[in-house]
């Protein structure tokens, strides 16, 4: 059978791969703690509940516009207004299957073949292969200082002719930082100076801790939407906990966001309508679903984080905002795909290498799960890892005595 280059040079999701290991040890009986997961556990929020509910109950399940509902767009018009304090026109966003969706489309109506996006590492998984998906290039930019936060300088060398776009991604997924005032404020700068695309995918802007505020990039440039070479992305699935959706959008110039829904029109037509009145009633009903949630993830970060410190030899950045930290642990094993397939062999818990995200010797932990499952996952690892540890511990109702260290 004879398959595409491009599609054959395509890389499996890990996190999706990891979900899927973790779910066959699951039915298998195995009590696999699961520190990989990119969703939260919260309840859906009631709104969206009842105005999925309401669609279904009348039947009005056909084809919508394929931009999105004219409804629901009106509800992304006043998130923006409320959250970013610019109000798009209708015409200026189009609401995909998922945040995922709107970013390849994106990409499929900027690139050109050769075209290069700058990527800042640690990245997201998806990011490079979805550049590659369109026959672009994706060019890497690793912070010299060992840190995840990026430097204009550093982003400016990795800059040539054939340079589209620039992916920026914060709070990031998946070291949870959250870039500084002053490093938007020059990057957007830089970007609008130099026609560079800067893709701001905020999925996860709300979802910030210790009290502090996402800089927001319209801040920093004074054109408008029509005009300015910031694209916003962001969607429901995070924020509100409704992964299962696959509702996402993408705030655009006019032209741009015409060609995107030309292109998924193509492809997907429009986005299920049930998912898009369900987000409808996520954005347009009480907001403390959000709050509650952020709160609920806080103190998980809080936990993982007083948890992870008493190892001897993990070197932990605390995360600003997301559900993922990204601690490095090279001192006890330089290669991350060895060390994430050995705690799932011999403690069940489930983690993310880190170098699906450009981080080589790191493991993306998350602490979207429950308090408990932080707690039991972090001491499992320990047990697993650190000498300095007690030797025996138990996993589902079999004691395990460790005899490596
Ligand atoms: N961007 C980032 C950084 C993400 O972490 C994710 C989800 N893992 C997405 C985009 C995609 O989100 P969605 O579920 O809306 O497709």
């Amino acid at each position: 059978m004879s398959i595409s280059r491009l599609a054959s040079a395509i890389e499996e999701s890990p996190t999706l791969k990891l979900n899927e290991a973790a779910r066959l040890l699951r039915v298998k009986g195995e009590a696999v703690i699961h520190l990989g997961a990119g969703e939260p556990k919260n309840k859906a929020p009631i709104t969206a509940i009842l105005s999925s509910a309401a669609k279904l109950k009348a039947g009005d399940i056909k084809y919508t516009p394929t931009d999105g509902l004219p409804s629901l767009k009106k509800a992304i018009v006043r998130y923006t207004e409320e959250n970013y304090g610019r109000l798009p026109a209708g015409y200026n966003i189009v609401v995909s299957t998922g945040a995922k969706q709107a970013i390849y489309n994106l990409l499929f109506s900027l690139i050109n073949p050769q075209d290069e996006v700058i990527l800042l590492a640690p990245y997201w998984v998806s990011y490079p292969e979805m550049v590659k998906m369109v026959y672009g290039v994706p060019v890497i930019v690793t912070p010299e200082d060992g840190t995840f936060q990026p430097r204009l300088e550093e982003i400016e060398q990795a800059v040539s002719s054939y340079t589209r776009a620039i992916i920026l991604n914060s709070p990031n997924n998946p070291s949870g930082v959250m870039y500084p005032e002053s490093f938007i404020a020059e990057i957007v700068d830089f970007c609008e100076r130099r026609d560079i695309y800067l893709i701001m995918d905020d999925i996860y802007h709300r979802l910030v801790f210790d009290g502090k505020q996402p800089p927001i990039a319209y801040d920093y440039t004074n054109k408008d939407i029509e005009n300015t070479r910031i694209i916003v992305v962001n969607g429901v699935s995070k924020l509100y906990g409704l992964t299962g959706l696959r509702i996402g959008w993408a705030i655009g110039n006019r032209r741009l966001i015409e060609v995107m829904t030309n292109v998924q029109g193509q492809i997907t037509s429009c986005p299920s309508v049930v998912s898009q009145a369900a987000a409808e009633g996520a954005l347009t009903g009480a907001q403390n679903a959000v709050e509650n949630l952020r709160l609920t993830i806080e103190n998980n970060r809080d936990v993982m984080i007083q948890e992870l410190d008493t190892f001897s030899d993990v070197i932990v950045t605390i995360p600003d905002g997301t559900f993922y930290t990204l601690p490095d642990f090279r001192a006890y094993q330089a290669d991350s795909i060895q060390l994430s397939k050995f705690l799932l062999d011999k403690a069940l818990v489930v983690t993310v290498p880190g170098v699906s995200f450009g981080m080589e010797g790191y493991l993306r932990l998350s602490y979207a799960g429950s308090t408990k499952d932080v707690l039991e996952g972090i001491e499992r690892m320990k047990w697993a890892l650190d000498p300095n540890a007690p030797n025996e511990i138990y996993i589902g109702d079999r004691k395990l005595i460790r005899d490596w260290l």
